[in-house]
C-alpha cells in the first residue's frame, strides 16, 4: 500500500480542490516527495491535511482549537469554504488491508454546521473503520506516520501514556490493541448485560417454578379428568344406556297393550251398539210389561169383585140374620102382644097384632129365600168373566215370556262378554297405567341422570352410548368407585387458574429466552476472554520482538548519526505494575544518563535515530515527515537524508523540508506558495530524472 494521491479542498488554506500526486514505487524504491515553500505558506497544512485524514481527534495535534478550524476560513478577497474535504487514495494493489479493492479511498469531511463524515472508498464509515483500517495497515494518524512539526523533540519528552501509545503503533500492536479495547467493551457490555439477565433470570425463577409445579398439577389434573371422562363415559353411558334399554322395551309393551286396550275397546263399542239396537228394538218388552199391567189390573180388577163378591157375601148372610133375628125378636114381641092382648081379650089389638105378624112373618120369608142369591150370580159371573180373561192374559204372557226368555239369555250372554271385556279393559288398563307409570319413572330417572350427568359434564353421543354400551361394564359398582377415587383425586389437586398453563408458557419462554442469552453471552464472555488473553499473547510477543528490534535499530542510528556513542530503550515496571518505557541515549565519549542534558541538536538525533528504528522495525507504507530536520546541521542532514534514502526502500516518505540535503533525495518537489487572496497553491517538480 502507498499514498498515491492526495486531494485537499476547503481544507485550511488549500480553499479550492487542489491535489497531490505522488510517485509509485519505482526500482524497489517507494520515493521520497519533499514539499517546500516559505514560511507559512501552507506546507504544514498538508501534513495537516494527512493527519486529519486519518482520523486525528486532537485539534491541538493539526494545530486547531474547534472543528471548523480546519474548514477555509476566507480572506480579503476569497470568500470562506462551507465544508473541508480531504481525500487520501491509497493503492492497495498488494493487499495489505483486508480491503478487497486494489484501491482505498478515505475521506473526511466537515461542515461548519458541526456535522462530519467519513467515507471509505466514497461510502460511509465509522471513525472505528478508519482507526482499523488504518491500524491494519500500519498507519496511524498519532504516531510516526504523520511527525509533525515539533513532535521530533516532543518525542524523547512524551508522557509515560503518550510514549506508551507512539511505541504501541511504533511496535505494530495497535490494530491488536483496538481489537482488544474492542473485545473489551465487548467483554464488559456482555457482563453487564449477563448481570442483567442473572437478575431477571432469578426474579423470574421462583415464579417460574411455582408455575411449572402448577402446570404440572394441571397436567396431572388434565390426565386424570380423560381417564375420568372415559369412566364417566362407560359408566353413565351403561347406566343411561340401561334406562334407556328399559324406557324402549317397556314402550313397546305399552304399545303391545295399547292396540290390544284398541281391540278390546272395540268389541266393547261393538257390544253397546248392539245392546242400543237391541233396546231400539225391544217393542216385547214394552208389550210383556202392557201385559203385565193388563194382567195386573185383570187380578185387581177380579180380587176387587172377589171382594165384592165376598163383601156381598157377608154381607147378605150378615143382613140376613140379623134382619131375620130382629124379626124374629119382633115376631116374639108381637106374640108377646098377641098374647098380652088376648089375655087382655083386646080382640082387635089382638087381630091387628096378628096381621101385623102375619106380614112380619110373610118379609121374613121373603128375605130369608128370594133377592140375595140373584145378585150373588151376577157377581160370579161377573167373576167368572174376569177369571177367562186373566187365563187368556196369563197366556199371552206366556208365550211372551218364552221369546222373552229367549231374548234374555241372547242378551245375558252379550252382557257378560261385555263385562268378560270390561274386565280385560280394566285389567289392561291397570297394565297401561302400571307400564305408564314404569315409564314415567324411568323417564324421570333418565332426566335425573341426564341432569347428573351434565352437573359432571359428561357429554354422550348416541355413538357414544353404543361404544361403551357395545365395551359394557365389567363391574359398574367398581366403576363408580374408581370414579369417585378419581374426582377425590382431582379434589386434592385442587383449583388452578386456568391462566396458568399460558402463563408458565409465557414466563418460560422469556426464561428459556433469557437462559439462551446467558448461555451465549457466558459462551461470548468465555470467547471474549479468550480472545483478549490470547491478543495479550500476541502483544506482548509481538511487542517484546518488535521492543528488542526497535533497541537494535535505534542504537545503530544513533551510531550513525552520532558517530559512535549508544542508545537503547528500556521497559521498566511501574508501581500500578504498568510498564513504562525509558530512552537511554550515551553520545560518543559521554557518560550521559539523563537525556534532559543533551543539546537540543543532540536530543532531535536521538528522537530521529530512535523514530528511524521504529520505521525501520516496522515499515508504514508512508510516513509524512514535516520539518523533522530542522535542527540538523549540514553533516548531520545528509546523514539523515542518507538514512531516509535507506528507509525509503520500504517506506514512502513525504517530507517537508528547508534542507537542501533532503531535497536531494525527493524524486518530486512540490513547491508551496500563499497567494494574495490567503490561498496556498501548489507547484509540482519531478526530479527523479534529474541525474
Ligand atoms: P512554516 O514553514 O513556517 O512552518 P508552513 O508552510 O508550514 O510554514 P502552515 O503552517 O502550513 O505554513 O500554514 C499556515 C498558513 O495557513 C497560515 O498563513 C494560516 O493563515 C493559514 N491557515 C491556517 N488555517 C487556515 C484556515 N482555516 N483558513 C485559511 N487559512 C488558514
Amino acid at each position: 500500500m502507498y499514498l498515491e494521491k492526495l486531494e485537499l479542498q476547503g481544507f485550511k488554506s488549500f480553499a479550492p480542490k487542489t491535489g497531490l500526486e505522488f510517485l509509485l514505487p519505482k526500482d524497489n524504491k517507494r520515493g521520497i516527495t519533499a514539499i517546500v515553500g516559505p514560511n507559512g505558506s501552507g506546507k504544514s497544512n498538508v501534513a495537516d491535511a494527512i493527519r486529519w485524514a486519518l482520523g486525528e481527534q486532537s485539534m491541538k495535534a493539526i494545530r486547531g482549537k474547534k472543528g471548523e478550524d480546519v474548514i477555509f476560513s476566507g480572506s480579503d478577497k476569497k470568500t470562506r469554504s462551507g465544508f473541508a474535504e480531504v481525500s487520501l487514495y491509497l493503492n492497495n494493489d498488494k493487499k495489505m488491508t483486508d480491503n478487497p479493492y486494489s484501491e482505498v479511498v478515505l475521506t473526511r469531511r466537515f461542515y461548519r454546521n458541526g456535522d462530519s463524515e467519513y467515507l471509505l472508498n466514497k461510502n460511509k464509515a465509522r471513525l472505528s473503520d478508519i482507526h482499523l483500517m488504518a491500524a491494519k495497515s500500519n498507519i496511524g494518524s498519532k504516531s510516526y506516520s504523520v511527525i509533525g512539526q515539533g513532535m521530533i523533540d516532543k518525542i524523547l519528552t512524551l508522557s509515560d501514556d503518550e510514549r506508551k501509545d507512539f511505541f504501541n503503533e511504533a511496535t505494530g500492536i495497535k490494530q491488536f490493541q483496538i481489537k482488544k479495547e474492542q473485545s473489551l467493551n465487548k467483554l464488559n457490555a456482555s457482563k453487564k448485560n449477563l448481570e442483567q439477565v442473572e437478575i431477571v433470570l432469578q426474579e423470574i425463577e421462583p415464579r417460574l417454578r411455582s408455575l411449572r409445579r402448577q402446570a404440572k398439577k394441571l397436567e396431572e389434573r388434565e390426565k386424570i379428568e380423560v381417564e375420568l371422562h372415559s369412566l364417566e363415559h362407560a359408566y353413565y353411558g351403561n347406566l343411561w344406556k340401561d334406562i334407556e334399554d328399559r324406557i324402549i322395551s317397556e314402550s313397546a309393551k305399552l304399545q303391545k297393550i295399547e292396540s290390544k286396550w284398541k281391540n278390546k275397546r272395540g268389541e266393547i263399542q261393538e257390544i253397546q251398539k248392539e245392546f242400543k239396537k237391541i233396546e231400539k228394538e225391544k217393542p216385547s218388552s214394552e208389550t210383556f210389561l202392557a201385559l203385565q199391567n193388563k194382567y195386573q189390573k185383570l187380578l185387581e180388577e177380579k180380587s176387587k169383585i172377589k171382594e165384592k163378591e165376598w163383601k156381598f157375601k157377608g154381607k147378605t148372610t150378615s143382613i140376613s140374620m140379623r134382619e131375620i133375628t130382629e124379626e124374629i125378636d119382633e115376631i116374639n114381641n108381637k106374640q108377646k102382644k098377641l098374647i098380652k092382648n088376648l089375655r087382655a081379650e083386646k080382640i082387635n089389638t089382638a087381630i091387628r097384632v096378628l096381621q101385623k105378624l102375619e106380614t112380619f112373618t110373610e118379609n121374613l120369608l121373603k128375605k130369608i129365600n128370594g133377592e140375595p142369591d140373584k145378585k150373588l150370580n151376577n157377581i160370579k159371573k161377573e167373576v167368572q168373566e174376569f177369571e177367562q180373561k186373566i187365563i187368556d192374559v196369563k197366556k199371552e204372557v206366556e208365550i211372551l215370556a218364552q221369546k222373552e226368555s229367549a231374548e234374555k239369555n241372547a242378551f245375558f250372554e252379550k252382557q257378560r262378554k261385555l263385562d268378560a271385556r270390561q274386565n280385560e279393559i280394566f285389567y289392561l288398563e291397570n297394565d297401561l297405567n302400571n307400564l305408564k307409570i314404569e315409564l314415567a319413572r324411568l323417564e324421570t330417572k333418565r332426566e335425573g341422570l341426564e341432569e347428573e350427568m351434565k352437573i359432571e359434564g359428561v357429554k354422550l353421543s348416541l355413538n357414544v352410548v353404543e361404544t361403551q354400551h357395545g365395551a359394557s361394564l365389567q363391574n359398574r359398582e367398581e366403576t363408580f368407585r374408581k370414579i369417585q377415587r378419581l374426582k377425590h383425586h382431582v379434589d386434592m389437586i385442587g383449583g388452578i387458574d386456568p391462566e396458568t398453563p399460558k402463563e408458565y408458557k409465557d414466563i418460560n419462554k422469556r426464561y428459556e429466552f433469557l437462559h439462551g442469552e446467558s448461555y451465549d453471552l457466558k459462551n461470548s464472555i468465555d470467547s471474549l476472554e479468550v480472545v483478549i488473553k490470547e491478543l495479550n499473547v500476541i502483544i506482548e510477543k509481538r511487542f517484546n520482538n518488535a521492543f528488542s528490534n526497535i533497541n537494535k535499530y535505534f542504537d545503530k542510528y544513533f551510531k550513525i548519526l552520532f558517530d559512535g556513542g549508544s542508545a537503547k530503550i528500556i521497559k521498566v515496571t511501574k508501581e500500578d505494575k504498568n510498564f513504562g518505557i525509558e530512552i537511554h541515549a550515551t553520545p560518543p565519549g559521554k557518560k550521559i544518563k539523563n537525556l534532559e542534558v543533551l543539546s537540543g541538536g543532540e536530543k532531535a538525533l536521538t528522537a530521529i535515530a530512535l523514530l528511524c528504528a521504529i520505521m525501520a522495525n516496522n515499515p508504514s507504507p508512508f510516513v509524512i515527515l514535516d520539518e523533522v530536520d530542522a535542527s540538523l546541521d549540514e553533516a548531520n542532514s545528509i546523514k539523515f537524508a542518507n538514512i531516509l534514502e535507506e528507509l525509503s526502500k520500504k517506506t514512502q516518505f513525504v517530507v517537508i523540508t528547508h534542507n537542501r540535503a533532503t531535497m536531494e533525495k525527493a524524486s518530486v518537489l512540490y513547491g508551496v506558495t500563499m497567494g494574495e487572496k490567503g490561498v496556498s497553491k501548489l507547484l509540482s517538480m519531478k526530479l527523479e530524472d534529474r541525474g
